[in-house]
């Protein structure tokens, strides 16, 4: 059976593996220019397909049938061959978004809510608010309600971004602030990756419900891979999909004292993991052609500290890498955005008087135990996990596989 992704530019699609994850059939990605279309579609070459960017209107006059939800949308993100040949178009992209939005736990009955865009993923959204009650808005650069006149929804209870804006690379960037709103719940966000966009992380410190587009993702294609064999797929599968991909996309970012042991587990952990490992103190001298006692000595701690934040800046919007990081990136507050944004931040703790000193500035001043005083509470503030590394580094590693991936990890 051949299935696969037709869409104008595929090069970080993630569909191969989400599908390879939920059944056996064979997953290629169609990169066709708009005047391949036809011929492509005409061509019986596979099975089923997905439908992305800029094709989901553009396939309709092709197909045979549509269900009634693609016909209502006017717009198909999934074509299945039928027994007879001829080509089914529908659209999974509601049920993604609506099981995206019953995972959040927010409810949207008699609120209002902002969706940001309105492209093809927005008619999707706004017909899963519409249908679940919501008093939906649309935010458009163009249209009546836009970003300049946003002071007349401040009562908005829910925001939805489906424009691009603070898609990898350009992180930096949300759509929209939040300040001023006043009865904001939650926001989601279709984007996932990176995982905490802009908005998202702007969401999180204010405390609301916040939401990336990786289970949108997931779900839709859960009932992509229902439609291409027929076979229904519980609802466990995906979740367990989820968490997989979720884990794969992440990077795992190691912080503690010098010396804790994070370029060793680091690389150990990549190995397993088929992770890339970066050790961000290397990155650093291979950039400056010093080594870090050095940068310390010519140009003082304050001037290390901001070529540290450049480049952890750079590493946190990567995806699927382990990330070894100084001993002291954690007196940098905005370092912990950077980090946040797309990883997993594991702190090792190791004993004080196990902690080496060779080639550690700051360490060989000899005031570990006060420094250790001092930044106790800063990687508690950065750590998602928190893990032991006293025994073996190889117990360390399994100990941290165990706590990121449990039984997943095979
Ligand atoms: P689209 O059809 O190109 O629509 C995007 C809309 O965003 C545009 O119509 C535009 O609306 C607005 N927009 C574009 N550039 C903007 C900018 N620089 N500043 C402000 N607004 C801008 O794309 P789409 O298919 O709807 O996808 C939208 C987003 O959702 C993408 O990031 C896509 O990856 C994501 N998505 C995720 C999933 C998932 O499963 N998680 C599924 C589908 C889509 P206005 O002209 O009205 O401002």
């Amino acid at each position: 059976m051949q299935c696969g992704l037709l869409g104008e530019k595929l090069c970080h699609s993630y569909s191969p593996q989400i599908h390879g994850y939920f059944a056996p059939y064979n997953y290629m990605l169609f990169e066709k220019a708009p005047g391949e279309l036809e011929a492509f579609l005409r061509s019986g070459q596979f099975s089923g397909l997905n439908v992305t960017i800029p094709y989901k209107k553009a396939v309709i006059p092709y197909l045979d049938a549509l269900t009634d939800r693609a016909r209502e949308l006017g717009a198909v993100n999934t074509i299945v061959r039928r027994p007879d040949g001829t080509l089914l178009g529908h659209n999974t992209d509601y049920y993604g978004f609506s099981s995206m939005l019953s995972r959040s736990g927010l409810s949207v009955k008699g609120k209002k809510a902002l969706v940001l865009g309105s492209g093809g993923a927005s008619a999707t959204v706004q017909a899963v608010l519409k249908e679940k009650g919501a008093n939906v808005v649309v935010i458009s650069r163009t249209g009546d309600n836009h970003y300049g006149n946003l002071h007349l929804h401040r009562d908005a209870a829910i925001i939805v971004n489906a424009t691009p804006v603070g898609t990898y690379p350009e992180v930096a960037y949300s759509p929209i602030e939040l300040s001023q709103f006043d009865n904001l719940e939650g926001v989601l966000d279709l984007i996932y990756n990176p995982a905490r966009t802009q908005l998202l992380l702007e969401a999180e410190k204010r405390g609301l419900i916040a939401e990336n587009g990786l289970w949108m993702l997931v779900a839709q294609a859960k009932e992509s891979a229902q439609w291409f064999t027929g076979s229904p797929i519980s609802d466990i599968r995906t979740e367990e999909v989820y968490h997989k991909m979720r884990l794969q996309m992440n990077n795992i970012v190691l912080i503690g004292m010098p010396g804790c042991g994070k370029s060793t587990i680091g690389k150990q952990l990549s190995e397993k993991l088929g992770k890339t490992f970066v050790d961000a103190d290397a990155v650093i001298e291979q950039q400056t052609g010093m080594s870090i006692p050095e940068i310390f000595s010519a140009h003082g701690q304050a001037y290390f500290r901001n070529l540290e934040t450049d480049v952890l800046a750079n590493l946190g919007i990567r995806s699927g890498l382990v990330i070894a990081t100084g001993g002291g990136c954690v007196t940098q507050p905005e370092n912990y955005l950077h980090l946040h944004r797309n990883s997993t931040i594991v702190w090792l703790e190791r004993n004080l008087h196990s902690l080496p000193t060779d080639g550690r500035p700051l360490s060989q001043a000899g005031n570990l135990p006060q420094m250790y005083q001092a930044r106790k509470p800063l990687y508690q503030a950065f750590a998602d996990i928190t893990l032991e590394n006293n025994g073996m580094p190889n117990e360390t590693v399994e100990n941290l596989i165990q706590v990121l991936y449990g039984e997943d990890f095979r």
